[in-house]
């Protein structure tokens, strides 16, 4: 976002006027920023050319994907559904990494029909899969290394009593399971989860899924998962990629000398590819004033962007309304009826009822957490690509709240 004569614009289009033409609340991402971070991940590694499997539940509009899909990107999925997705924005079932966390055999089973790349993360299921395919079809194994990623175990995947991967310490186990169904693993995946500040933590992981790899000849690749950090506000630490690239892709090298084949290096960024690309514009319904504080009462509220009360995720505010005003202090909350604070204490240029207030880092993790509490419709989706906005998902109406629901006649 830039401010260029006094109006706030992305890729050559003014924000409020996104907000004028498409009305409030609106979730508004910038293809090219999609794009360029899609291509500094991949330029970090190179003269390797690793693979990204986008990490969908970040944001998954169709015309996201797509956009991603044609740029080379694959698709990493939690869920059936998110793959079903994919696979309708045109990635072919290969692309495609199927990584649930306690789903049952039978999505697995989906998931082989379609024809996706499965990650197995428990023991139980790893059984069941090699009971049914045996060496036929090959999977991954998520495996946890027990690094501890970032400080707030809300996001962190990888500590001792985290319910994703299995853990290091029953891979003699794995092995057993594996070697008495002949089963054929094609690769090792591991997730530490988000927010990893140091591409150390990375490279501890990295040896010990290389070390783990000496036990499976039939790799094919190795996927690191994802969290990489990005900055939220003003001086933010966030993942060095550029150090990263080389210090693990120099290491992945010489792994590959000695595993004796060359193997792809996977990652799953999902916040890194999106989050910078994503602005939540919303409207000022509401200045109110109490004894200590000033509240600006938005059109949103937890049920369109969850982060801040689920994660105390920081999001910049931006009054784009006004862009020159007097700096003053505001608590900024939602209209919901839960305590659904966005910021506390934010110096935003002087609000006036009826301003639109920008949501930075608003592309990961948004519209696809909304949900419809207080029965309030979710925001339309605008894409800004070629220096133009383009509407890419509706605002819900109520018809869309009801639809599902079964009338019943009472006597
Ligand atoms: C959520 C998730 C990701 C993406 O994480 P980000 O922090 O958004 O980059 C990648 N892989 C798996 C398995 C995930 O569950």
């Amino acid at each position: 976002m830039e401010l260029i004569n006094d109006v706030y614009t992305a890729g050559g289009v003014s924000l409020t006027e996104v907000a004028n033409n498409f009305g409030t609340p609106v979730y508004v991402y910038h293809a090219d920023k999609i794009i360029a971070q899609y291509k500094r991940l991949k330029n970090a590694f190179k003269p390797l050319d690793i693979q990204i499997k986008y990490a969908c539940k970040a944001l998954n509009n169709s015309a996201i994907l797509s956009l991603l899909q044609r740029e080379g990107s694959g698709l990493d999925t939690v869920s059936i559904n998110e793959a079903l997705l994919g696979i309708k924005a045109g990635f072919k079932p290969d692309d495609i990494i199927f990584t649930p966390n306690c789903v049952g055999i039978d999505e697995i089973k989906q998931a082989v029909e379609l024809g996706l790349h499965i990650n197995i993360d428990n023991i139980s299921i790893l059984e069941q899969f090699g009971a049914i395919y045996g060496n036929s079809v090959p999977c991954c194994i998520r495996l946890n290394p027990h690094i501890m990623a970032g400080g707030n175990t809300k996001i962190s995947t990888g500590h001792i009593d985290s319910k994703f991967g299995i853990s290091i310490y029953q891979l003699r186990h794995v092995l057993r399971v594996v070697k008495s169904h002949n089963m054929r693993i094609n690769g090792l995946h591991m997730h530490t989860g988000s927010d990893i500040l140091d591409p150390g933590v990375f490279l501890q992981g990295a040896e010990i899924l290389f070390d783990a790899a000496k036990d499976f000849p039939d790799l094919t690749f190795i996927d690191f998962g994802s969290g990489f950090k990005v900055a939220y506000k003003e001086g933010d630490v966030t993942t060095d990629i550029e150090e990263l690239g080389q210090l693990l892709g120099n290491r992945f090298k010489e792994f590959c000398n000695e595993y004796g084949r060359e193997l792809e290096l996977w990652f799953e960024p999902g916040k890194f590819i999106v989050s910078e690309a994503g602005y939540f514009l919303v409207k000022a319904n509401v200045i109110k004033q109490t004894t200590a504080t000033v509240f600006v009462g938005v059109d949103s509220g937890l049920n369109h962007l969850i982060r801040p009360m689920l994660y105390d995720s920081y999001h910049e505010i931006i009054n784009i309304s006004n862009p020159n005003g007097k700096q003053r202090i505001y608590t900024v909350v939602g209209n919901i009826c839960e305590t659904d604070t966005f910021g506390w204490d934010r110096k935003l240029s002087e609000v006036h009822e009826g301003d639109v207030l920008c949501f930075k880092n608003a592309g990961a993790y948004g519209i696809t957490m909304a949900s419809n509490y207080n029965a309030r419709t979710r925001p339309a989706e605008v894409l800004i690509y070629q220096q133009q906005a383009h509407l890419i998902r509706k605002r819900e109406t109520l018809n869309d709240l009801i639809q599902n629901e079964v009338p019943i006649t009472f006597s």
